[in-house]
């Protein structure tokens, strides 16, 4: 059997259509014909935006004319992974897809049912002739993956909808109603160095072992940043003369740094007594992390002392604001139980040639302005040292709305077809609808999805009777939605 003969039929074998088409972000030329070509054959109305989404117009099904209008929403592109070993040219070859106990799989590579699914949907319901809907519009956008292109590059006023279905989440039977903003903070801030002063030694000291993970989706899990970590230990032994030579910590700016390190010199006579210092300070993070960081450890070890070193004052401005900064969750959302409103992750430390130290730290909430008060707080600590921060890529969240008209409708049209509670949900990292909802304010936005497991890896599935739920729920929403007002 092949994904084409899964059922609903009219999803799965569009999925399958998509399969052959080489969709990787920032090389969607090839997915992007296709879906024009399909189109025309298909005489729907379609059209490709300045930045190159793809946009579809289908009027409303007989008596379905004074329905609010609706635009479904999903991504074009997919991420491009294949297992160590497998041979694979994502801008050429199809994706070969398998059965394995209810799900579908990908043979060693990512899927792409991660948007593909969406996509399929919106072709399903466009080409039918028996889904009944009001005056429909579709977005399919290009490059959401790696910077959300085409939804920074939609136009005002492209789209007539009221409501948005964005068919780009991941597990069957929840809505998304919200999402995380984000914006990019980096820190410069100069140091003088000098010359080493006589009788001192050198270590390095490394911080390792922890967990990491996604600077959003598990800033709440109470696992430790080795930034802010390696920092704890340099300060425990501040005073006794020590000089920073160089920091290195971290190095995607979207992950929890797992791993940092110092090299640090200070006097000889010191040397035991500092050592001695990092091992109790160690004790207590391990006892404190305990079952949430089980791997958490540290190393030192003797280095080449090195000429020069950074002026104790400076070693000191440089500890002391590590110290200081914010990181993790900030607020939790009044909105919506367990859900992270604002957070910061210091994701990246580094000595640079240029005698600056340097600080990336990532910055979410689904709150605009509670965001953009703590880049204030970046940009007055940087400035309280002598440096500078500079906040760059700000993209909006998306504020759950509870009274939304959108959020009654999907939730009873669920209740009626499944006979139970659709969980409503919120999400701490950035989905589209962040960006689309702040050029169309007026908008009321859900969002859904088949389950999908281990997206963005070559792990990636989709399970089949997930599928058919989300496909019919679709197709039973487009028909509930309410008359305009
Ligand atoms: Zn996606």
């Amino acid at each position: 059997m092949t994904i084409k003969e899964l059922e609903p039929k009219e999803l799965w074998s569009n999925f399958y259509s998509l399969t052959r088409q080489p969709r990787p972000s920032k090389h969607e030329e090839k997915v992007r014909a296709f879906l024009v070509d399909w189109a025309k054959k298909n005489k729907i109305g379609c059209r490709v935006d300045a930045i190159g989404n793809v946009i579809l117009t289908k009027p409303a099904t007989k008596g379905m004319e004074n329905r609010e209008p609706v635009v479904l929403q999903a991504h074009m592109d997919m991420v491009p992974q294949a297992r160590a070993g497998k041979k694979h040219n994502f801008e050429t070859d199809p994706i070969e897809t398998k059965i394995v106990d209810g799900w579908v799989y990908a043979c060693d590579t990512t899927l792409g049912a991660d948007d593909g699914m969406g996509v399929a949907a919106i072709m399903a319901v466009f080409a039918s002739k028996t889904v009944e809907h009001g005056p429909l519009e579709a977005l399919i956008t290009t490059d959401e993956e790696t910077g959300m292109t085409g939804a920074f590059g939609l136009k005002k006023g492209e789209l007539n909808g009221r409501y948005l279905l964005n068919l780009d989440s991941e597990t069957e039977g929840e809505l998304y109603v919200g999402c995380a903003g984000g914006l990019d903070a980096n820190l410069t801030i100069p140091y003088q160095t000098e010359k080493a002063p006589r009788g001192m030694v050198a270590y390095r000291l490394t911080i390792g072992g922890l967990r990491g993970g996604h600077s959003g989706m598990e800033i709440n899990t109470g696992r430790a940043n080795a930034n802010k970590l390696l920092f704890r230990h340099l300060r425990w032994v501040a005073e006794c003369g020590i000089r920073l030579i160089s920091i290195e910590g971290g190095n995607m700016r979207n992950a929890i740094p797992r791993d940092a390190e110092a090299v640090l010199a200070f006097p000889k006579e010191h040397e035991e007594c500092i050592l001695k210092e990092f091992d109790k300070v160690a004790s207590w993070v391990k006892k404190e992390l305990g079952a949430v960081e089980p791997d958490f450890r540290i190393a030192y070890e003797k280095v080449r002392m090195t000429p020069t070193v950074i002026t104790e004052a400076d070693t000191q401005k440089i500890i002391n604001l590590m110290l200081v900064a914010p990181n993790g969750v900030i607020r939790m959302s009044k909105d919506m139980e367990g859900l992270v409103e604002t957070s910061l992750n210091l994701s990246i430390v580094k000595t640079t040639a240029s005698k600056n130290f340097v600080l990336k730290a990532l910055l979410r909430s689904s709150v605009d302005s509670a965001k953009e008060v703590l880049g204030e707080r970046l940009v007055c600590l940087a400035e309280l040292c002598g440096g500078k921060c500079q906040l760059t890529g700000a993209y909006s969240g998306w504020k759950p709305n509870m009274e939304s008209q959108l959020l009654q409708t999907m939730k009873q049209t669920y209740k009626k077809l499944y006979k139970k509670e659709p969980v409503v949900t919120a999400i701490h990292a950035g989905l589209e609808c962040g960006i689309l909802g702040s050029k169309y304010p007026e908008m009321e936005m859900i969002s859904f999805g088949p389950t999908l497991q281990n997206p963005h890896s070559p792990d990636e599935r989709c399970n089949i009777e997930s599928a058919k739920k989300f496909y019919d729920y679709l197709v039973a929403a487009l028909k509930a939605i309410p008359v305009k007002k």
